[in-house]
């Protein structure tokens, strides 16, 4: 127990510094992104000078990404809850990936009860860990000719279940052991961010994150969220 409050006493730490990193970057990068705007209005479209003041603003964008992705994996998790209704939420995370899904053939289906599953829960934050996990669901499914992307909500006493199944490539026991780690990729362009955000969300939700998979069987991800008052 003692190791274990060492350890957060450590991440929380952590955490601080990571805040105060990203706000001393943050600034200047907004300055930068005024001048490089600024600039680029000063060339008419066919200039070339308008192009590169245009690759400044998107790489200030994509460090800008990069920030929020540090506070998000270091950074201290503050929720911003209210009462959501749970299917709602997959449905906008669903819409998000559909056209993807589509152009894959893979089939995404959703099951959830008829009446609204309420829960106390940051909606942003949930939208984005589904996301993760539909994204990586569909990139498992890649490689193959179509496949199933089953989303299911369920409601039990106090707690509201979500399960993520696909039928893509699975996993093995070494990135069984590791999916959740930051930076663990086995994708040749993978940030291995995306499970470590995810596992943090759930976490400071005071919820759990399962995963069932093996090598070319697919994979099952099961999110248990406390519903809250
Ligand atoms: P990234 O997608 O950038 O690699 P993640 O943290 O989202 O980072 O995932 C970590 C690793 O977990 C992936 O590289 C992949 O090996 C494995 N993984 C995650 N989701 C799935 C899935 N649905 N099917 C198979 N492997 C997966």
């Amino acid at each position: 127990l003692e190791k274990e409050l060492r350890h957060k006493e450590k991440l929380a730490a952590i955490g601080d510094m990571a805040a105060g990193v990203a706000h001393e970057i943050r600034n200047p990068l907004s300055s930068i992104k005024g001048i490089a705007t600024y600039f680029k209005g000063l060339f008419d479209e066919s200039h070339d000078a308008r192009e590169t003041a245009e690759v400044m603003i998107d790489e200030v964008d994509r460090l800008n990404r990069a920030v929020t992705e540090l506070l998000t994996i270091a950074g201290p998790t503050r929720l911003v809850t209210a009462r959501h209704d749970v299917g709602e939420i997959v449905q906008r995370a669903v819409r998000l990936v559909e056209a993807e899904a589509d152009s894959l053939g893979v089939d995404l289906t959703v099951e959830a009860p008829e009446a609204p599953v309420m829960a106390l829960l940051d909606a942003d934050r949930l939208t984005q860990s589904l996301l993760n996990l539909f994204l990586n669901a569909l990139q498992a499914m890649k490689a193959q000719q179509g496949g199933h992307l089953a989303v299911t909500l369920k409601e039990t006493p106090g707690a509201v279940c979500l399960s993520v199944a696909d039928t893509g490539c699975g996993m093995n026991a070494e990135t069984l052991a590791s999916l959740f780690d930051p930076y663990f990729t086995t994708k040749a362009d993978g940030t291995g961010l995306g499970l470590a955000i995810v596992h943090n969300i759930i976490e400071a939700h005071g919820g759990t994150i399962e995963v069932t998979s093996h090598p070319g069987q697919g994979a099952r991800f099961d999110i248990e969220l406390p519903q809250g008052e």
